[in-house]
Order: structure tokens, then sequence, then C-alpha cells
């Protein structure tokens, strides 16, 4: 479909206040050169953005080639970006300026109550309208991420095994109860937290080609980044490869699914940390799993050395058949990556006449557990750059 006149002129917006934001300070010179848009063409887009709050005339001023040179910095202090989490635990709150900086951070343990979404949500609202109260600006952005399945138009949750949730609009519940959700009058976005910070450690690592991403939190799931413009994100649900023929029956249905071998609850039982995790939450208990791991604790050792095997071999299945230039592993996994990549490297094929494979190595995220945060945060920024005088 041919871009209308109003169209080119949202991408062109788009650019320059890009540019804007990740120079953090720029001529409207570099501007051009860097966007091939025209000098003119530069001065009047800026103009709007000037306009509209987002960008302002910097007091410092750059001198090149003799000539004095204006330097255009973010502005918008009246605007925010809101990005909401829920994880199995908590319920999380951030806001922050348009260059991404945070604002203001609100957390608060939700309490897990089984199978009631409408108490989770009050949770959530609550730490929204605490985040918001805290800064208070105009929301150009607002979006919430889940550790569950999304889909459907508008979004809902699928279903959710952490809190015993079938299919749940959670917008709808946060629009119930939280005052800066109701008043919010454009589209707000709900995301599982696997695809977007799958994007944001492939950000993280420019030029890197497809990256695989896996997390274990409350259980074990990932996405792959492959590497086009704009990047191409495939969730999948990487904690059910049915690792083990015949294995336990796994709550999908299927057999031998890793997360029944390499999953938190198990490496948590096989450990003797399940009633430690009944009292103190499963994040505490997963801290413990790995400081024990790490201290030798032979009961934590016998359960990681079966998990990180199942978890490798996962990895060498799903690497066969995506590539992947690089292995991210997030979450209560991002602390234990270096056993998994020898684990997994000494599993790899060797060709013979061909030298070994070129395999892909396996590494910490870049973001531990802010990964999903980051993600949606710059999530929410490229919303922002896909029309910026929209809100
Ligand atoms: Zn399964």
């Amino acid at each position: 479909m041919p871009l209308d006149t109003a169209d080119i002129r949202r991408r062109n917006l788009g650019l320059v206040l890009g540019c804007v934001l990740e120079a953090d300070a720029a001529a409207r010179s570099d501007i051009a050169d860097a966007t091939g848009l025209s000098r003119g063409a530069v001065t009047s887009l800026v103009a709007d953005l000037v306009e509209a709050g987002l960008v302002r005339e910097s007091s410092a001023i750059a001198a090149a080639k003799g000539r004095p040179r204006v330097l255009l910095e973010p502005a918008g202090d009246d605007v925010c970006l809101v990005t909401a989490l829920l994880d199995a635990d908590h319920a999380t709150a951030v806001v922050s300026d348009i260059a991404g900086d945070t604002l203001a951070r609100v957390e608060r343990r939700h309490g897990r109550p089984f199978g009631d979404p409408a108490a989770v949500a009050s949770v959530l609202a609550s730490v929204i309208d605490e985040a918001v109260d805290a800064v208070p600006r105009r929301i150009a952005d607002l979006s919430v991420v889940v550790w569950a399945p999304v889909g459907g138009d508008p979004a809902v949750v699928l279903a959710d095994t952490d809190l015993g949730w079938g299919e749940v609009d959670v917008i709808a519940l946060l629009r119930d109860r939280s005052r800066s959700v109701a008043v919010f009058d454009r589209s707000i976005s709900l995301r599982d937290d696997a695809t977007v910070a799958a994007r944001a450690e492939h950000a993280a690592r420019g030029g890197i080609g497809s990256l695989l991403y896996l997390k274990g939190d409350s259980g074990i799931g990932g996405a792959t980044v492959f590497d086009q413009t704009p990047p191409l994100v495939i969730g999948g649900a990487l904690g059910h490869v049915p690792i083990v023929p015949d294995g336990e029956l796994c709550a999908c249905g299927q057999r031998g699914c890793l997360v029944t071998v390499a999953g938190p609850d198990i490496l948590l039982e096989r450990a003797g940390l399940t009633p430690f995790a009944e009292e103190s939450g499963l994040t505490s208990a997963l801290d413990e799993f790995i400081a024990r791991v790490r201290a030798g604790e032979p009961a934590a050792i016998a359960a990681w050395s079966h998990g990180r095997t199942e978890i490798a071999r996962a990895l060498q299945i799903t690497a066969m058949t995506l590539a992947p230039q690089l292995i991210v592993l997030g979450g209560f996994l991002a602390d234990l990556a270096a056993d998994v990549d020898a684990t997994f490297a000494s599993i790899q094929p060797h060709i013979l006449g061909a030298g070994d494979y070129p395999t892909a190595r396996v590494v910490a995220s870049a973001f531990g557990k802010d990964a999903a945060l980051v993600g949606a945060q710059r999530a929410a920024r490229e919303r922002l750059l896909a029309d910026p005088l929209a809100f």
C-alpha cells in the first residue's frame, strides 16, 4: 500500500525524534545527514516536534567549521511512558521519560490469589496509580506485560498457569480499577514478557544476527529474534519442547516437556527447597537455589546437573532448527548461563573435514530480571516514534 503524505510526515517525524533521542544532542544538519532528509524538511519537522514539546534547543552550542550550530535535545518534560509488569509474585509499574530513563518505580507482591484475576488486577492498578501520581505528567504510552501467552484483538491473556487464570481481559479489569488507566483514551498494549525481553536483548547487541532467548522464571519460555528490519520476533513455547520420550505428563497435555525436567518447581523439589518456596516465594527460593549451586551443596548440584543437561539438549534441538547466532538465558537461568554454555558446547556436532560446526554461545541476559520491563519501555518508545504527535 503506498504511503500517503500524512504517513510520510509521521514516519519522518519519528526519524527526526529518534535521532535526537539517540544522540541526546544533535544539530539540524547532523539529522539531515543521518536521515537523508533535506535541511528544509528537517527544520520544518523539528518545528513540529518543538511545538509538541518533545524536542527543544539546547543551551549548548557546538562549533564546527567556524560556525556555531544550535543543538537539539529531548524535551518532553511533561510527558511520560508507563509500563506495568505482572509476574507470578509481583506487580510492578515504571514511569519513564521519552529517552527511557526511569522516573518512578513501584513494586508490590500480589500474594498470588489463585484463580482470582480481579484481586491481582487491583494490586496492579494500585502500583500503576502510585507510580503515575509520583510523576504528574501526560501519559504518552501505557503498556502491560504479563508472564503468559497473549492473543486476540483487543489482546487478552489466553491462560496463566501461575495465577490459575483462563482467558482474562486484563486491560478491562485495569480500566475499572485504575484512575490513570481509566482516563487513558488510546489503545493500551498487552504483551507477553518473552517477546519483549527477547527484542530488548537483541537490540542491546547491535548486529548480532539472530538470537534465541530462553528464560526461566515460574516456568520456562522464550522467543527467537530474526535479524531483519524491523526485527522479526517469534514467540515459542520453549518450555514445552518434548524432550523426554514418554516422560511425565505436562499440564499442557504433552509428555516429557522441558519444564517437567528442568523447570523451577522440579529443580527446587530435587534440591529440597519446596518448603522454602512455599514460605518465602518463588523468587527467593530460586535465589537460594543458585546460592546453593555456587556453594556446591550436594542436593542442589545434583538437581542442577540434571536440569542443565536437559536445557542444553533442548537448546541443541532448537539451535539445529533455527540456527541462532547467539543464545541468551534470562530470568534465574541468567545466573547459570556459564554452566549451560559448557554443557551445550560439549554436545555440539563435529563435522569431519569441515572443522567444528559453528555453534552459538550461550550467554547471560544483559538485563537480568528487568529484561521484560526494559523491552516494554523500548516498545513504548518505538510506538511513540511511529507517531510522535498522536497524543
Ligand atoms: Zn508441556
